[in-house]
């Protein structure tokens, strides 16, 4: 088993919820969007393991991931205090 490769995305803002925009994918160097929750919440933390909408390539999947995220990403509540 080989570890997901990572997927660059960013952040848009769609009709009532993120998107997740991948401007070039890992496997077929196209353009996918994956959803990234309702506009109250925090998009960050949709960027996980999604399958890939390549046509014909069902079960690859990659990691979204943003450099943009991780710059912004506030500091969990749960972190003691
Ligand atoms: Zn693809």
């Amino acid at each position: 088993m080989s570890p997901l490769p990572y997927a660059y995305a960013y952040v848009e803002r769609g009709q009532g919820c993120w998107r997740l925009r991948i401007p070039c994918c890992p496997f077929c160097g196209r353009a996918h969007s994956h959803g990234g929750g309702p506009l109250a919440a925090d998009p960050a933390q949709f960027f996980s393991g999604r399958v890939a909408h390549c046509v014909g390539s069902r079960s690859r999947g990659y990691v979204l991931t943003s450099v943009r995220a991780l710059q912004r990403r506030p500091v969990p509540q749960w972190k003691a205090a």
